[in-house]
């Protein structure tokens, strides 16, 4: 895995931090050249040495001197360097139980900045490697409210379903009733119906990763790993049905290029229409018939849990064991062909009459908040130096 090969590196062979540097991107050069499923090193760069950069070379400093002095500390700072690698790899073994109750303590903020440590700087970096491969993935990425009108939950079925693991509000004066948003569907469908769209402008993709909240119940509460206010990684692709296998290919090709910049191993489970459902069995057959030939044609091996998928269709789990041998779902690829017509999403066809598109809701993450628990527990603490909350200080 790339992760290994990057902590293979031996820090006393580079004179200087830029050889470092170089070294680091060759080594993500072979590591891309020998699999070319994952996309170019610019994903990485930007991750490297900044924050050593900015300790190393005050600002005060005028240029005339600045080369030397730069000069001086990449030398010196070498030791130090690598003492700091030592050191953080120590002191990065931490338990995502130490996090444990962070949810509690958000009422008291400064509390909460000691004892999360510098969790922002994790999910600002998965955040920023979000963003750029959203972008690069044909994704636009949306902002949409946190806040509802709760009979916005009622055609969606979460109001049945789901109220008891909602925030509800009110506002002055006002007699609605407000729920705090557990997913973002809703909100996405919202928009996707706010204007006429044409076949022409599918497939769309909207990608958010606002924070949602859910009310879990406190004895499931576990470390990061089980948070009640999260931070997925989420989006919605309105598709029609020709495009829902390539869709579902290039999600399950999304998550193969980030699980392996983390060199995790996900194991990819198909479920399949459960008996109570909406749709009749050849629109079943159809659908998961896309999802197979997706898996296949990405040359994923996959297991297929009869009759687990939601009664609105069929989906793709993915789940890693961690460390200490405890199974955790990561991402999740669903198709959902009844959300979008509850909540009046259609297209115009080619045919000049009105459809209604699918939807895939794909998170890949899972939530920012899991992920960096799994990630924790997977790398032992010992996290790669790109992730590393910092790197180097001189
Ligand atoms: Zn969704």
């Amino acid at each position: 895995a790339l992760a290994e090969r990057l902590a293979a590196i031996d820090l006393r062979d580079c004179t200087s931090l830029p050889v470092l540097r170089d070294s680091l991107l060759n080594t993500i050069d072979e590591y891309l050249q020998a699999n070319p499923t994952a996309a170019n090193r610019s994903a990485f760069e930007p991750f490297f040495f900044c924050e050593a950069l900015e300790f190393a070379v005050p600002r005060d400093e005028t240029a005339s001197n600045l080369q030397e002095l730069e000069d001086g500390i990449w030398k010196m700072s070498l030791q130090t360097l690598h003492h700091y690698f030592i050191n953080s790899r120590l002191r990065l073994r931490l338990k995502t139980n130490d996090f444990s109750h962070w949810i509690e303590d958000s009422l008291q903020l400064p509390e909460l900045a000691k004892r999360v440590d510098r969790i922002d700087i994790y999910v600002n970096t998965l955040e920023d490697l979000r963003r750029r491969e959203n972008l690069r993935r044909g994704y636009v990425e949306v902002k949409t409210p946190l806040l509802y009108d709760v009979d916005t939950y009622v055609p969606s079925g979460h109001y049945d379903n789901y109220r008891d693991h909602m925030f509800f509000t009110s506002s002055h004066g006002e007699e609605r009733e407000f729920a705090l948003k557990p997913m973002n569907c809703p909100g996405h469908m919202l928009l996707f119906g706010s204007q006429l769209r044409s076949y022409r402008e599918l497939p769309f993709r909207y990608a958010e990763s606002s924070t949602l909240h859910r009310d879990e119940l406190g004895g499931t509460l576990h470390g990061l790993l089980r948070v009640k206010h999260i931070t997925q990684d989420d989006a919605h692709i309105f598709c029609s049905q020709e495009q829902i296998e390539d869709e579902i290919f290039g999600c399950l090709d999304y998550a193969a290029f980030l699980y392996d910049l983390f060199g995790l191993e996900a194991r990819f489970e198909l479920s399949t229409r459960p008996d109570h459902k909406l749709g009749t069995e050849e629109e079943w057959d159809f659908t998961e018939g896309a999802l197979r030939a997706a898996l296949e044609r990405r040359g994923i091996d996959y297991v297929v849990n009869e009759g687990d998928g939601a009664f609105y269709g069929p989906k793709i789990d993915l789940h890693m064991t961690d460390a200490l041998g405890r199974s955790w779902q990561m991402g999740t690829i669903q198709l959902d062909g009844k959300q979008p017509e509850r909540l009046g999403c259609t297209y115009m066809g080619s045919d000049n009459r009105e459809h209604t598109p699918y939807v895939i809701h794909r998170a890949l993450f899972g939530s920012l908040e899991r992920f960096i628990g799994i990630l924790l527990e997977h790398y032992g603490g010992d996290l790669p130096f790109w992730l590393a909350p910092v790197q180097a200080k001189v």
